[in-house]
Order: structure tokens, then C-alpha cells, then sequence
């Protein structure tokens, strides 16, 4: 008989960990609350219209590569993908738009045209950062972080040293720029990890390299294509995905995890891999006399922030908008204090808009736009109905503007989505969208650990462990994961 894995969540990194673990012999059940695969990044269809609920940014193609790879698979076997070009645009003060051009020669030259000499300063950032993206994606990643051993070698040391990790995003970046709007393009990528500039280590221009140089991507009929094509793959090796199984209990017997108690009965465990939010896990799964880390612990993470989302059916085109619209027209620095400094609902927010529908017909009715607003706000705030809609005009007046249109009388769908609905949803502790954000203080062995230090066959996976939060990392965070299970647990 193969050894009974049970994983608790079916996202990014559940999906990977099953995966990877019945590849190595295991006997894998993933148990999910919701009636849909996917975790943050499900999906919903309703009048023609195919909303995904999370992730939009398709970055780092070589970690999905490299995931079906592991598998003798290819992204091309589950979904087409396409580059976007432009990348996106990025609305500054009085709508002046910037539209991102794909391509690195031209990059350099919008850049040399806001500032001169910038185009070979580029060029040189360019050149370190993929320094930091082959240091850090391929090398560090991948540590489990459970010892400080795995970090004690000269090479590693050496590479600590170039990678800048003790120096800020902000004053690296502005080492090599000096022009305010090439300063807030080059900022952007970093807002994805969940902290300001200035508490973000440099190393994270790696994200740079990412966006820019790997490009901007996008599976055709949306990024759910990815979680089918995961779901796929996961069920090709023997894995059993039970959706709508509210796990509540992890019974636990002498230090071991024996059980995993759901809403609809019992799953024998000899390992579990618990890839819901870690939190959640530890305050409502275990209780306090096996949890990790107590709720002091807690409190004192910094969260990436949370969001205020809105899925809009138009029932026209909008042609001012691309795919991707990054909403910097106000500033930066009051929105990102309302977030982390006295957190509290934005007074002027920024925002992205996306509107998929201008790559992909499939997503919307003929004639129609597809149209996700992201407001990131922070996390643990009340929200209400009328919070809700008191931002959607605010955005939605802004947006309308832009474009030159009125869209409000056009919306023929329209679903809102905020902290009680991560909280509902996912457990999600605090609301969170993201998780843990990155700063240098929650990297690597300052994360909460993979594995638990009570119970000798429960593991962590996920956005709030490491490596860390988004599509990329939850990925390479399963397949860490059950590489630590297997070393473990392998039968000789
Ligand atoms: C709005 C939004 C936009 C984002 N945009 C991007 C982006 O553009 N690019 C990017 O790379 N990343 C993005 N991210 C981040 C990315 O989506 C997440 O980091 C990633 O999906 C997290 O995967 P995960 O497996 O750690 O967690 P999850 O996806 O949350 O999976 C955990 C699963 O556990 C389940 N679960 C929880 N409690 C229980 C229980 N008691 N019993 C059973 N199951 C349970 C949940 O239902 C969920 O399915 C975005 C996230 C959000 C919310």
C-alpha cells in the first residue's frame, strides 16, 4: 500500500504538492471547501462572461514551464499562451499615459526619452537583475528554509552579497534613475510582494527582470486555463480531488497526525499537507497546544494588503482600455501609508483595471468587455455594502473619465468582493488577498516554517510559508513541500 497524503486546499500550491507527491508513489486526496478548484484563482461564469476571481498577471513563464516539465508535460499542453504587447499601460496625473512596449530595445528608448543616459543605465539594471532572478528563482526559492545550514555555503554567502538583500528596492533603483516616472514604472512590479519600496530588499528587482525582459503573458479563455490544466494533470497522476469537504479538524495522537475530520466524514492520513491558510490551519485545525506559532506571532506579521475587487459585465467596448491599466494617478505615498503606516480605507486610491476581453473574445459576448477593478487596500478593515459602492463610484468616475465614456450605465453585471469574502471563502486570516508581504524580515528562514514543529507528519504549503505569495512561488512552494515529505517519508 502507498502512503495516504491528504491535502487540505486545492490552490497553486496544493495542486502542485499533490501532484508532485503521487508522481513519487504517494496516495494523494486533496480536499477542498469550495465546489471549485483553484483557491484564489477560481473562476465564475454568468452571462457570458467568464470571470477569473484572482490572479490576471501571467509572469515568469519558465516557472510553468518548468512545473509541467517535472511531469514530461508542456504549458502548451493545457493552454495556448500569448504575449501581450504593449505589456500594459500606466496612467499617471492628468491621464498621461504610458503604454509599456514589450520589447527591451524599445523599453530603453522611452526610457532614454524621459531621461537621457538612462537607456544604458537600464540596460546595466537589467543585466544585474538577471543576476538576482537566476540567483533567486532558480537557487533560493527552492530552500525549504528549515535550517540555517542550507544557507551556510561561500558561494551562497557570495551571492547573499551581490544579490543586495540589506539594501532597499528604493534606494537601488534610484542608483541608476533619477526621472519620477521612470522611477514609479520601475516601482510598480514591486507593489506585487505585498510592501513599499523602501521596506522591499533590492533583490526584488528581480521582479523587474521578470515583467520586462520574460514578458507579460496570457492564457487563452483566462488564467483559470491554468488550474485545469493543473487539475488535469494532478487527476493523470491518480490524484482524487474532493471539492466541497470543509476540512475542521486535524486529529492529532501522540505528535502524529492521523486523521483529517471534514463536514462529510473522515480521510485516514499518514502525512498532511496543509496548503489552506496557515493561520487558519493553526487556530482552527489544531488548536493551541500544536500550533506553530501562537496568535502574538501573528499580529506582528506584516500582511501584503488586502483588496476591494469589482467583476464588471459591459455591455460595450471600451477602446481606451488595454488589457492591463495601472491607475498612478494619484499618490503613491498617501495611498501606501493608508495600507501599512494607520491602516484605514484609502482616501485617494490607486488602481488597476483590466479588461482580458481585449485579448480574448471567449471571456465576454460578442460586442461586450470583461472588466476587473482592483482597489489593493489593507487588510483587517471593516467592509460593508456601502463601503463597497462608495468606491466603485470613486473608481468608476475616474475610469470614466479616462476612457472619454460613460461605462456605469453600460455595466449589465456586477459583483463586488472584499475582505468578508476572503475571510468566507478562504479562512483567509485578516481578510488577507496575498498573504505575508516580503519584506526582509519575512524572507526565507523569518517566514513561518513548511513543517510543523509539534507534529511530526503535518507540512505547510502556500502563500503564507515560503518562498512567498503569487502564482510562481505557490507553485515552487508545493513542490518544495513534497520534496521535504518525500525525504522523510521515502520507503526504502
Ligand atoms: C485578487 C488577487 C489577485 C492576484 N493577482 C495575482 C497575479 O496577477 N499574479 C500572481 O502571480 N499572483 C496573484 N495573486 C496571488 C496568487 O493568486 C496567490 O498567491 C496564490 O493563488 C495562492 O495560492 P495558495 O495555494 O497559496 O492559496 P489559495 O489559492 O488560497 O489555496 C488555498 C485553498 O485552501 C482552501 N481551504 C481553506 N480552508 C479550508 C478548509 N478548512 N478546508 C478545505 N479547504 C480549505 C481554500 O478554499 C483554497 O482553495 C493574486 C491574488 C488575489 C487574491
Amino acid at each position: 500500500m502507498n502512503m495516504k497524503v491528504i491535502v487540505i486546499g486545492s490552490g497553486f500550491s496544493g495542486l502542485a504538492a499533490a501532484t508532485s507527491l503521487a508522481d513519487k508513489g504517494y496516495d494523494v486526496t486533496v480536499l477542498e471547501k469550495n465546489s471549485v478548484a483553484g483557491g484564489r484563482a477560481r473562476v465564475f461564469h454568468t452571462e457570458g462572461f467568464t470571470f477569473d476571481m484572482g490572479p490576471s498577471w501571467y509572469w515568469m513563464p519558465d516557472i510553468f514551464e518548468n512545473y509541467f516539465a517535472a511531469f514530461g508535460k508542456k504549458p502548451s499542453d493545457y493552454y495556448d499562451l500569448v504575449r501581450l504587447d504593449p505589456s500594459y499601460a500606466v496612467i499617471l496625473a492628468n491621464n498621461e499615459t504610458i503604454n509599456l512596449p514589450a520589447s527591451i530595445d524599445k523599453l530603453g528608448d522611452l526610457f532614454e526619452s524621459m531621461e537621457a543616459g538612462s537607456k544604458a543605465k537600464f540596460q546595466e539594471f537589467l543585466r544585474q537583475a538577471e543576476y538576482k532572478y537566476d540567483v533567486g528563482i532558480n537557487q533560493f526559492v527552492w530552500k525549504p528554509s528549515t535550517s540555517i545550514t542550507e544557507f551556510l555555503s561561500l558561494k551562497l554567502l557570495y551571492d547573499v552579497v551581490r544579490l543586495d538583500v540589506f539594501q532597499s528596492f528604493s534606494s537601488h533603483i534610484r542608483k541608476f534613475f533619477k526621472d519620477e516616472k521612470i522611477l514609479k514604472l520601475m516601482e510598480f512590479p514591486i507593489l506585487f510582494l505585498g510592501a513599499t519600496p523602501e521596506n522591499t530588499p533590492a533583490m526584488y528587482s528581480l521582479m523587474n527582470y521578470a515583467e520586462m525582459k520574460l514578458g507579460t503573458w496570457y492564457p487563452m479563455g483566462g488564467m483559470f486555463k491554468i488550474i485545469e490544466g493543473m487539475v488535469a494533470l494532478a487527476k493523470e497522476k491518480g490524484v482524487k480531488i474532493l471539492l466541497e469537504q470543509n476540512v475542521t479538524k486535524i486529529e492529532i495522537d501522540k505528535g502524529e497526525a492521523k486523521k483529517v475530520i471534514t463536514d462529510k466524514g473522515e480521510f485516514q492520513a499518514e502525512v498532511v499537507v496543509a496548503s489552506a491558510d496557515y493561520h487558519h490551519v493553526e487556530d482552527k485545525l489544531l488548536g493551541d497546544k500544536y500550533r506553530n506559532y501562537d496568535e502574538a506571532y501573528w499580529n506582528k506579521r506584516v500582511m501584503a494588503p488586502s483588496s476591494l475587487l469589482f467583476y464588471l459585465g459591459i455591455n460595450k467596448r471600451i477602446p481606451k482600455l488595454l488589457h492591463h491599466n495601472l491607475f498612478f494617478d494619484e499618490d503613491f505615498k498617501v495611498h501606501a501609508h493608508e495600507i501599512y503606516t494607520e491602516p484605514q480605507w484609502p482616501s485617494k486610491p490607486l488602481f488597476y483595471a483590466s479588461a482580458p476581453s481585449k485579448t480574448d473574445a471567449s471571456i465576454a459576448p460578442e460586442g461586450c468587455e470583461n472588466v476587473f477593478l482592483l482597489i489593493p487596500v489593507a487588510p483587517d478593515l471593516e467592509d460593508s455594502e456601502e463601503i463597497r459602492e462608495k468606491y466603485y463610484h470613486i473608481i468608476m468616475e475616474r475610469l470614466e473619465k479616462y476612457c472619454g465614456v460613460s461605462i456605469r450605465d453600460a455595466v449589465v453585471f456586477k459583483r463586488s468582493y472584499a475582505h468578508s469574502d476572503f475571510k468566507a471563502d478562504y479562512n483567509a486570516f485578516k481578510g488577507n488577498a496575498y498573504g505575508l508581504a516580503n519584506t526582509l524580515m519575512q524572507t526565507a528562514l523569518l517566514k513561518p516554517t513548511l513543517k510543523s514543529k509539534k507534529v511530526k507528519n503535518l507540512y505547510y504549503t502556500g502563500q503564507l510559508t515560503v518562498p512567498g505569495p503569487g502564482v510562481p512561488p505557490s507553485l515552487i512552494s508545493g513542490m518544495v513541500v513534497a520534496n521535504e515529505v518525500n525525504k522523510e517519508f521515502r520507503k526504502p
